[in-house]
């Protein structure tokens, strides 16, 4: 292991221990509530309210000068003032000026991220201001002098007992606070003193109203607004990208973010007022005055970059942070930049605080999908953060290898690409090469001396079992047994398959395209299996978007004649199954996304629509007395469930006659390549193991999985099972 990719797994390893627990408890305490309050709306309300809030955000954007301006005259026709600040220093200069002016010596805060990200406290504190964080979890981080870890709960990575012991060294109190009421209710109270004796209150805002110079406040505990109230200076701080054309546009997103954020239908205090407000403040003194800092700091420049306009949608609800596997383990210390946390602080990071931030975490984004049908405002995260790890690759300094690699890989990629990087997103070559040469290949790759070699170089980590090269490809098989066993004019359904032979059925996992083949043809359907390379899911995977491009047009051309004749694409690996369903948008023309999107099944979503929808015989399939016992565990892929898919592998079985039970973690762990990497294995391994907790709780004759990363890691959590195969393997004809 190179230093930076021990240091990485080291700090990685050290986060895990001391903040993991909490933040996997609540992270996942959270979701359950979010996926409860989702599953609450009726019909499609869910879709449409977040197409709206989509739309919204999208002409706002668009919009964003002209509704600046509209907001400025209406704040000013309101009363109050407002600053567009450039960037972090200017809004604190103007900050401390509107601070002095008004004789404060103690400002109150309520919870936002923007003022953590221009770092206003410290300022006001070097110019001999007090300040004072009101909500309870910035509290705590603040007393510990420590950053978020997450962008709505900031101290989740501290438990009920870290908390408790920090206050009793922070404060002079009678006796120890233990329980979570002892503990908000000292900090109410304590904080009901300092909000007393303040002369501003500082806000944030989550949305602001270009139509009537409003404002409103998301919260939970009530403290924003004893903050607005009690003081008669009130500044809001602001992204410029918080605002929002007319009052009626925050309609979904105040359902939406209170979902999203806490599994709640609506916050416990959601406000909506246009400052200054004209109840005399609670200090005592008869004018308010109001101050909107708008905060640029990079957003107008995002504003026209194709790859970070889409982060200034993002409501900030944590969603996405929360349906993370990896962020579950590690938190927004580890996941997470100077200010912002999860997959989405890439885009932030980047925008605001510049790429370099960016670049330090973004890798741990796998590209799961999880959070993608979670985003209120649909933001493809996975997509963004491939995208700004493609700009992180191309800064790289040219290696000493990379004349060998572009002698030996057909990537279109620059010099300087981590040489780990290029070697997973070539995993085609890799994989032909092996197979060409096997079983060789796989004892030379195995030796003790390789793999010690394998782990210096490229980051391969040895106590990873590699995959073993198969001499003889699925095709090759096919081909030798003289192509489908059903002929065309024999078919006992009018459908015609074309299954997608990917890198690792091809040349790995080759019994399992043995299987679907067999079963396919046993429900009548004629299967043919072209040559067809790489999806181009390894390389977009390590941000080399250039050569997934590439790819996605080489699978187009070579399955486009196929689709165009009548046959479906039938697809066994998930997560190519997303790449024509999903990423393949951003890769391909639009006609040409549409012709494989529109036309590629999932092995088991097309075995449904024989046996379920058109009522084929699935008498040839094997069934519980064929394989020796009727309970299945299986877990889904994270992109096919993200794909809605997954009801389609149970619905068979069950029509098989087997009692599925699913598991519900968002990811294996594996994810590609990614737990192969020496700075990541111990983080894939802890997701694992929160996998493995779940069959270890489940009985079952049978372990299923659908995807090829979910096999191999449940192969090393579960080493008493094996390797599992996937669904078809299991009701293949014997
Ligand atoms: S990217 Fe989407 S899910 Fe994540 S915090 Fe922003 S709005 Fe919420």
């Amino acid at each position: 292991m190179t230093a930076s990719r021990e240091e990485t797994a080291e700090r990685l390893r050290r986060i895990m221990a001391s903040e993991g627990a909490s933040i996997e408890h609540n992270t996942k305490l959270i979701n359950e509530r979010h996926y409860a309050a989702l599953d609450q709306l009726e019909d499609d309300r869910l879709e449409r309210l977040r197409e709206r809030a989509r739309a919204i955000k999208e002409e706002s954007i668009e919009r964003l000068p002209e509704l600046i301006d509209r907001l400025r005259e209406r704040v000013e026709e309101n009363g109050g003032t407002v600053y567009v600040a450039d960037d972090a220093a200017d809004a604190n200069r103007h900050v401390a000026e509107v601070t002095e002016r008004a004789g404060a010596k103690t400002v109150v805060k309520s919870k936002s991220m923007t003022t953590e990200e221009i770092e206003v406290n410290d300022h006001l504190e070097a110019n001999g201001v007090d300040v004072y964080e009101t909500d309870l979890g910035e509290l705590v981080i603040q007393l510990a002098d420590e950053a978020p870890s997450h962008i709505v709960g900031p101290s989740l990575h501290r438990s009920r007992a870290d908390i408790a012991e920090l206050f009793s060294a922070h404060f002079d109190l009678d006796e120890p606070l233990e329980t979570a009421e002892e503990l908000t209710t000292f900090a109410r109270d304590y904080l009901a003193e300092r909000i007393a004796e303040a002369e501003v209150g500082m806000t944030g805002a989550n949305f602001l109203v270009a139509e009537t110079g409003s404002l409103a406040l998301i919260t939970n505990e009530g403290n924003a607004r004893k903050v607005v109230e009690s003081t008669d200076v009130h500044v809001a701080v602001a992204g410029v990208e918080k605002i929002v054309p007319t009052l009626s546009d925050l309609e979904p997103f105040v359902e939406l973010v209170a979902r999203s954020g806490n599994g709640q239908s609506i916050t416990s205090y959601t406000s909506v007022f246009t400052p200054p407000v004209s109840t005399p403040p609670l200090n005592g003194s008869d004018e308010r005055e109001f101050h909107l800092v708008l905060i640029d700091n990079g957003r107008l420049a995002m504003r026209g970059d194709d790859v970070l306009e889409e982060t200034l949608y993002c409501v900030r609800c944590s969603a996405c942070l929360n349906s993370c596997a990896n962020f579950q383990h590690v938190g927004g210390h580890a996941f997470g930049g100077e200010t912002y946390t999860g997959g989405i602080a890439t885009g932030w990071e980047a925008g605001v605080h510049g790429q370099e931030s960016a670049a330090e975490f973004t890798d741990l984004c796998t590209g799961c999908s999880r959070c993608v049908n979670q985003c209120p405002v649909k933001i493809d995260i996975p997509w963004l953060n491939a995208a700004v790890r493609d700009r992180v690759n191309r800064t790289g300094d040219d290696s000493i290898l990379d004349p060998l690699y572009e002698g030996l890989t057909p990537d279109a990629e620059p010099g300087g690409v981590d040489l780990q990087k290029r070697l997973f997103g070539n995993f085609e070559t890799l994989a032909k090469l092996g197979s060409a040469t096997a079983p060789l290949s796989n004892v030379v790759a195995n030796l003790g001396p390789t793999r010690a070699l394998a782990e210096r170089l490229v980051g391969i980590d040895r106590r990873r079992d590699l995959p073993t090269f198969r001499r003889e490809t699925l095709r090759d098989w096919f081909e030798a047994r003289g192509g489908s066993a059903v002929a065309r004019g024999e078919a006992a359904v009018d459908r015609e398959v074309v299954l997608y032979p990917d890198v690792y059925t091809n040349y790995v996992d080759v019994d399992r395209g043995k299987a679907a083949v067999r079963t396919l043809e046993a429900l009548g359907v004629p299967v043919t299996i072209p040559p067809v390379p790489a999806s181009g899911r390894a390389p977009l995977s390590q941000g080399m978007i250039e050569t997934a491009r590439r790819q996605a047009t080489t699978v187009h051309d070579a399955l486009a004649g196929h689709v165009d004749e009548g046959r479906d694409v039938v697809v066994i690996e998930p997560s190519d199954l997303a790449m024509f369903r999903d990423d393949y948008e951003k890769l391909l023309e639009p006609d040409a996304f549409a012709r494989l999107a529109e036309n590629s099944y999932d092995v088991l979503e097309y075995v449904y629509g024989l046996v379920v929808q058109e009522g084929a015989d699935p008498g040839a399939l094997a069934d519980p007395s064929a394989v020796g016992g009727e309970r299945v565990a299986y877990h889904s892929h994270c992109q096919q469930r993200t794909l809605g898919l997954e009801a389609h592998s149970v619905a068979v079985l069950e029509e098989l006659g087997f009692a599925v039970e699913t598991s519900s973690v968002e990811c294996c762990g594996m994810a590609g390549s990614f737990g192969y990497k020496s700075q990541y294995y111990d983080l894939s391994m802890a997701v694992g193991d929160s996998l493995a907790e779940e069959f270890e709780a489940m009985e079952y004759d049978h372990v299923v999985a659908s995807g090829t990363s979910c096999g191999e890691q449940l192969g090393s959590v579960l080493p008493e099972s094996g390797r599992p195969p996937h669904v078809v393997e299991l009701i293949a004809p014997r």
